[in-house]
């Protein structure tokens, strides 16, 4: 049947500008030498390996697992898996031997690509699963994919695909259970591109064009989708770093009009004396998102840079789903303005409810379980259908797992995860509430409060607190002061001072780690 392709890259390869000399990515060899790669570079180096790919003779619908490091090079693997109409596997760089064992043999991928110095202990459990191709990419530009796509023709015709054909699986970071591959079609990642290209007012080089620092992995729905998507959907040149480093960051944007981050970027930029108004200047948007980003961090940034930070929320299932506005626009009855602490509205073409235990939709204020329905939302998890059936409420709402609220005027606050929930004797309790309040305290720099199995209450709270550089604090203090503010269900029973938070790549705090760690606290031998 013919139909009119909906092939991702297609889209992005209608945008790159006219001339096709220009810069397209401002990168650097691992020595520090620059190394430019221009929009022609991506064409035809994303068909070589895109040839490459469909010269290896796989079935419709083949996954190409990717475990690589960081480089411009991972970015054409992924442009020339889209080209040839496969489905692009991410893999964080952080996972073992036993994870990548249950990945790949829950994904049966046709390819698999990995760094060079792994490729002894991957092509074992790869041919083990089934894989004939085992490919190697490095840092460097080495490793055997290159030298095989070399020897392949730089012009290439992109695969016609469907709006409903995979593009991507993403495996969840899966902090409980196993990990769950959220299949993502072309349609899904383009409808998002093209709704964040126009939400958060790209601007064409007309309009003086947008130069994105790209300092944010790309194994993940912030670095890949967000990023890369919204550089290439709008032909604008990309500043990237394999690694993110403050001072570098910092430097890069003098020349530059977009940074994405999560939070733990902002409080590591914020560290720096270079940091300044001066430094920003160049600067159009600062967007955050993957994690909370804490009001202090909000407040800081705007003091310091005069940049008011837009948040976002999203998940690898439904790429993004609410923003801050970009501009305080009719959109948003004339009162846009970006607010800390939220994530703002949802996305245009994005269906957004708070519902409570029953599935009834909550009112204004009231907080519940976040569901939401769009062009955006996923196709479901790679071979569980029954898990898939079970996160889609009536009317195909997809259950995201947050619990949050949306305020008269519409923004949305996320409180936290659903499995964060802590309930103590009966009672609920919100973590980031109760997490605010100590966030609030003098000199506290952050806080996470997890629930750890009690005898008599079933869970208690346990608060694990950060204090600023240079601030003590007694933890007795801590929970003397919230048994003032707050019902004393809500105050943990116990109080730690850590010098920091366990957090994953992304920035996100890994409450499974303090709930093991605490576990056995309240427990009767
Ligand atoms: P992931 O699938 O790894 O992208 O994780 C998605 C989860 O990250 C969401 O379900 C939220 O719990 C969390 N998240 C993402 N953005 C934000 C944000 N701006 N504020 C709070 N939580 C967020």
């Amino acid at each position: 049947m013919q139909f009119p392709s909906q092939n991702l890259y297609s889209a992005l390869r209608a945008a790159f500008p006219e001339d096709l000399d220009q810069t397209a990515v401002f990168a650097t060899t691992p020595d520090g030498a620059p190394l430019n790669y221009s929009w022609r570079d991506l064409e035809r180096a994303s068909a070589c390996i895109a040839n490459l790919l469909e010269s290896l003779g796989l079935p419709e619908g083949s996954r190409i697992a990717v475990q690589v490091e960081k480089s411009v090079e991972a970015l054409l693997l992924y442009l020339a898996t889209l080209r040839a109409g496969f489905i692009f596997l991410p893999l964080n760089t952080a996972y073992q031997q036993a994870e990548i064992e249950y990945f790949i043999g829950d994904a049966e991928p046709a390819v698999v690509v990995c760094t060079p110095g792994n490729f002894g202990w991957v092509s074992k459990i790869a041919f083990k699963a089934g894989t004939r191709h085992v490919f190697t990419l490095g840092q460097d530009r080495d490793g055997s994919l290159l030298e095989r796509a070399a020897h392949c023709s730089d012009v290439h015709t992109p695969a016609r695909r469907a709006r409903d054909d995979l593009a991507c699986i993403l495996y969840t970071s899966g902090t409980t259970g196993r990990s769950k591959g959220a299949m993502l079609t072309h349609g899904n990642l383009l409808s998002n591109a093209l709704v964040l290209r126009d939400y958060w007012g790209w601007r064409t080089p007309e309009q003086g064009g947008d130069v994105l620092i790209h300092a944010l992995p790309i194994y993940h729905a912030h670095g890949l989708f967000v990023g890369v998507h919204g550089a290439l959907i709008n032909g604008s040149p990309m500043i990237w770093f394999n690694k993110f480093d403050a001072k570098a960051t910092i430097a890069a944007m003098a020349r530059a009009t977009v940074f994405m981050g999560v939070p733990t970027l902002y409080v590591r930029m914020l560290a720096e004396s270079s940091l300044t108004r001066e430094a920003a200047a160049h600067m159009r948007l600062f967007i955050s998102g993957s994690a909370p980003l804490l009001v202090d961090t909000f407040a800081a940034w705007q003091k310091r840079t005069g940049h008011t930070i837009l948040e976002r929320y999203g998940m690898s299932e439904t790429v993004m789903l609410c923003s801050n506005p970009y501009a305080p626009d009719a959109r948003h009855g004339g009162q846009g303005e970006r607010r800390g602490g939220t994530v703002g509205f949802p996305l245009p073409g994005v269906e957004l409810r708070v519902v409570n235990d029953a599935g009834a939709a909550l009112g204004a204020g009231e907080i519940g379980a976040i569901q939401v329905r769009g062009p955006n939302v996923f196709k479901g998890y790679w071979h569980m259908p029954e898990k898939t059936a079970q996160e889609f409420a009536e009317g195909g709402w997809f259950k995201t797992g947050d619990v949050g609220q949306q305020d008269a005027r519409g923004y949305v606050t996320i409180v936290g995860r659903g499995k964060d929930l802590i309930i103590s004797g009966g009672f609920n309790v919100y973590p980031a509430e109760v997490e605010s309040w100590i966030n609030e305290m003098p000199g506290v720099a952050e806080s996470a409060v997890v629930g750890v199995p009690h005898a008599d209450f079933g869970e208690v709270g346990v608060a694990v607190v950060v204090p600023r550089a240079g601030a003590k604090l007694d933890p007795e203090a801590v929970i003397a002061r919230l048994r003032d503010t707050l019902a004393h269900f809500k105050v943990p029973r116990r109080c730690f001072i850590a010098s920091e938070l366990p957090r994953n790549s992304m920035g996100k705090v890994q409450k499974n780690l303090l709930r093991e760690q605490y576990r056995g606290l309240f427990l009767k031998v």
